[in-house]
């Protein structure tokens, strides 16, 4: 999401670089103002040398063509100042649009972070409750357990909600089922080989409340 968010950056980098280019091209002009400046003050000169009045006016003529030509280069300067004001309002507005999503970003990305943290404390508390329920079971139990998570990819108990194992799914033999539900011995899925677990403690109070 980070790469995403920086990604969308973009947006202004575009606008930054037309800008770019518009300095660049304003640039180029004035460079070219400057050659046409250095070729008037040659005229001038050359014609302060001018010995017929022919010469003279040819200078003259050349000269005036030249100042037209600054001219014209001016104009297309303040052109692209014009565009230039145009662009950084683009630069602003992209800019704007850009911390709008930004912000949505880290929102998203603090609120995953803060998910993590959550999750990695819930681990070291689950691995902590983990360690005093081993402890608490028979030894006997906890290597059945750790023997079956071997095999099984780590999951060794099936919650079963219905009447089929909750994790390969298959349909558990109504006589294994009655055993689930009414006796406490460990029953283990003929299937998946993964320990049956049920709330049995739902059933039998409801039970209970039947006979009372
Ligand atoms: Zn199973």
């Amino acid at each position: 999401m980070e790469e995403e968010r920086d990604g969308k950056n973009t947006i202004i980098e575009n606008t930054r670089i037309k800008i770019k280019e518009n300095i660049k091209e304003r640039e180029k002009f004035e460079k070219e103002i400057l050659l046409v400046k250095e070729k008037i003050k040659k005229y001038k000169e050359q014609m302060s040398k001018a010995t017929t009045n022919k010469e003279y006016q040819g200078f003259i003529a050349e000269i005036k063509f030249e100042e037209d030509n600054i001219a014209s280069i001016e104009e297309k300067i303040i052109e692209k100042m014009v565009e230039s004001d145009e662009i950084m309002n683009e630069v602003r507005q992209s800019e704007a649009e850009y911390k709008r999503i930004a912000d949505e970003y880290n929102k998203k990305i603090a609120d995953l972070k803060s998910l993590v943290e959550y999750n990695k404390a819930k681990v070291v508390e689950i691995k902590h409750e983990k360690v005093t329920h081993r402890a608490s079971l028979p030894p006997k139990l906890v290597q059945m357990y750790d023997h079956i998570s071997g095999k099984r990819y780590g999951k060794a108990v099936s919650l079963v909600e219905t009447e089929f194992c909750g994790v390969c799914n298959v349909k558990i033999r109504p006589q294994r089922f009655n055993e689930l539900v009414a006796s406490q011995s460990i029953c283990i899925c003929e299937s998946c080989g993964r320990i049956l677990y049920k709330k049995i403690e739902v059933q039998k109070e409801e039970s209970e409340e039947k006979f009372d």
